[in-house]
């Protein structure tokens, strides 16, 4: 292979975290509006489960935030109210319910937990490089096992992860990846933390498997970088970053910017992905 001289400009890196690379996959078209157009286009109204979600993981995070004597049921009612989000629901009565399902699931799984346990990251930003990413993320918590790190993902949807759920996940595998770089440590468990059904979906990664995740997500690095490319060379933006009309559409924020995507699949109402359970 061919050296690069002193003074050639360093290869370009692609920045990203793992929902960046997932948006380009799932649509190129919501890849653009959420990362190349500026300003980006108005986004639909705000999702009830992304309201859930962002309130429970905020109350844990503040829950780890205490002192371990005040780690107790009783903090959890004011730590939830303090940083829970309202948007989204259809009415107060809805939302009411979902601040009683998240706080007994908060109850729950506390219950479980040790207080006096500190983990090694709470919300840590983990960041790496690969000779082509310049990647970064935000893990939800990094517990320390022994003499290795565990990558642990809070969810808060409807359905029950699995462990090939946990196995697939790009995001945990490059949080464990790049976990090992950040702490210099061995991080090859990954862990789908399922509060509404009290379970924990586990993956044990190898060397190889993170090798797979890290050359997939790489391949769709280069197909971004490409598409800029195309672009930059006049190429119209629809055929650089053409829409993927499907059942997901219905979710997408895009949607009303989007004839294809609007014609895929009927709107959802912003409450309709609410775990009932
Ligand atoms: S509505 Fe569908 S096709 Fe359009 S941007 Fe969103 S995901 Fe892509």
């Amino acid at each position: 292979m061919q050296q690069p001289g002193l003074f050639d400009a360093p290869p370009r890196l692609f920045t990203c975290t793992p929902s960046k690379l997932g948006a380009y996959e799932d649509c190129p078209r919501r890849y653009r509006f959420t990362y190349v157009d500026r300003p980006s286009p108005p986004k639909g109204p705000p999702w009830a489960h992304n309201s859930l979600g962002a309130s429970v993981h905020t109350a844990l995070k503040n829950w780890y935030g205490l002192p371990a004597e005040r780690r107790t049921p009783a903090a959890l009612p004011t730590l939830l109210k303090a940083t829970w989000v309202s948007e989204g629901y259809q009415d107060g009565e809805q939302e009411r319910a979902a601040f009683r399902r998240a706080l007994g699931w908060l109850e729950s799984y506390l219950a479980e937990a040790d207080p006096a346990d500190d983990p090694v990251g709470v919300e840590r930003t983990v960041a790496t490089r690969t000779p082509v990413l310049a990647l970064s993320g935000r893990v939800d918590r990094i517990d320390r096992r022994g003499d290795e790190l565990v990558i642990v993902d809070y969810k808060t949807g409807r359905f029950q992860p699995t462990g090939d759920d946990a196995r697939g996940s790009r995001a945990l595998a490059l949080y464990a990846y790049s976990a090992q770089r950040t702490f210099r440590r061995a991080c090859s468990r990954v862990e789908l933390h399922h509060l509404p059904s009290g379970t924990v979906a586990a993956h044990e990664h190898t060397e190889e498997s993170l090798a797979r995740h890290l050359r997939r997500s790489e391949a769709t690095a280069q197909d971004v970088m490409a598409a800029e490319k195309r672009r930059a060379d006049g190429d119209p933006i629809d055929e650089a970053f053409p829409p993927a009309p499907g059942p997901l559409c219905g979710w997408c924020d895009f949607r009303r910017n989007c004839p294809e995507g609007s014609s895929a699949a009927p709107a959802k109402e912003p409450w309709a992905a609410l775990s009932q359970g």
